[in-house]
């Protein structure tokens, strides 16, 4: 008998702590939205291809560059 009331008192305790931490849960768009955020692509000047604004190469006048050598040749 005093098991089963252990039994009893641990089960309200596991269903209580299950239906509170389903709520706060947060959703997956918002999960992901914290693990990264989107980095705005720009075309290089010189041969147009996309990359991250993180990766760009910039000349004097703030033009984004996919690499050295194309910084170099300037934009087309
Ligand atoms: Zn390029």
């Amino acid at each position: 008998m005093k098991y089963l009331l252990l039994l009893v008192v641990v089960g309200v305790a596991v269903w209580i702590f299950t239906a509170r931490g389903r709520p706060p849960r947060v959703p997956p768009k918002s999960r992901r939205a914290g693990r990264s955020e989107p980095v705005p692509m720009l075309a290089c000047a010189h041969c147009g291809v996309h990359l991250p604004q993180t990766e760009a190469l910039t000349d004097a006048a703030a033009r984004p560059y996919c690499s050295e050598a194309h910084r170099r040749l300037g934009p087309r």
